[in-house]
């Protein structure tokens, strides 16, 4: 029983501030704690479900916020910048369940903590088969092309409500409910941690009975973009069609495709200058 672990941090219980999700300084000293609290909760919570695998993919900022040996489970540690799969490097088709530890609200969503989608400078809203969606949405198209079910999702209470149509049977863990953008009434952390822990044994004893994401094919992923220029140049990108002044979609029977044109206007629009 492999888990795929794919986790953010401003969804983590304690967390309201960019100060805590940047480093340097002791604010994101504390950030760092309290993500390594929820992760380890997680993998806890799955090698007592069953787990004999756990693959972590750090997926914030530069995507090196761990100490390896702090991991519990002997986990394997995918860290660093620039990974082609980026909040989902390491899912394949050997994963059996996936879990999004950590995750926030999308960026055109109800407020929530730190709410971005992918790159808050280039990315105004997103949606997936006509649904709006925030990153959990956008990467259960890999989930579903690796025939991998979303088994668990933590975060506040507006990225479980953004979830709830991709993945209708996974295991939910709201760890602080969002009052704005940057204020949050919080469960004490080692409630939350130990919510997670007990959703992660659910999950992996479940995950064999599991739907996989409930993304129709062909999936349609529009991305609507904080400038004109942003769409042109993203318009450039393989499976990208420009659909409108500061939109474009991607679009596909095959869902890890769909998911590497959006990297793709990621990447690319990273240099196009923000607002
Ligand atoms: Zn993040």
């Amino acid at each position: 029983m492999k888990i795929f672990i794919s986790f953010d941090m401003e969804g983590v219980a304690g967390i309201v501030d960019w100060s805590q999700c940047t480093a340097p300084g002791q604010p994101y000293e504390e950030g760092r704690a309290l993500l390594l609290g929820e992760v380890n909760a997680a993998i806890d919570g799955a090698l007592a479900g069953g787990a004999t695998q756990i693959v972590c993919n750090d997926s914030h900022g530069k995507m090196n916020n761990l100490n390896p040996a702090d991991l519990h489970g002997r986990a394997t540690y995918i860290a660093g910048r620039h990974k082609p799969l980026y909040m989902m490097e390491g899912m394949d088709e050997s994963v059996d369940a996936v879990f999004f530890v950590g995750y926030h609200g999308s960026i055109s969503g109800e407020s929530s903590v730190l709410s971005h989608t992918y790159n808050p400078s280039v990315v105004s809203k997103v949606e997936l088969n006509g649904i709006e969606c925030g990153e959990s949405g956008i990467n259960a198209l890999v989930a579903l092309g690796c025939r991998a079910p979303v088994a668990l999702i933590t975060g506040d209470q507006q990225t479980i409500t953004q979830g709830g149509p991709f993945f209708k049977d996974a295991e939910r863990v709201v760890v602080k409910d969002s009052i704005t953008r940057f204020a949050a009434s919080q469960l004490h952390p080692f409630d939350a941690r130990e919510k997670i822990a007990a959703a992660a044994e659910r999950a992996v004893r479940r995950a064999a009975a599991l739907t996989l994401p409930g993304i129709a094919l062909p999936a349609t992923l529009d991305v609507h973009l904080q400038t004109a220029d942003m769409a042109q140049v993203a318009g450039w990108v393989k499976g990208v069609e420009r659909i409108g002044t500061r939109t474009i979609r991607a679009e596909g029977d095959d869902p890890l495709a769909v998911f590497r044109s959006f990297v793709g206007v990621t990447y690319i629009t990273r240099v196009a200058e923000g607002r």
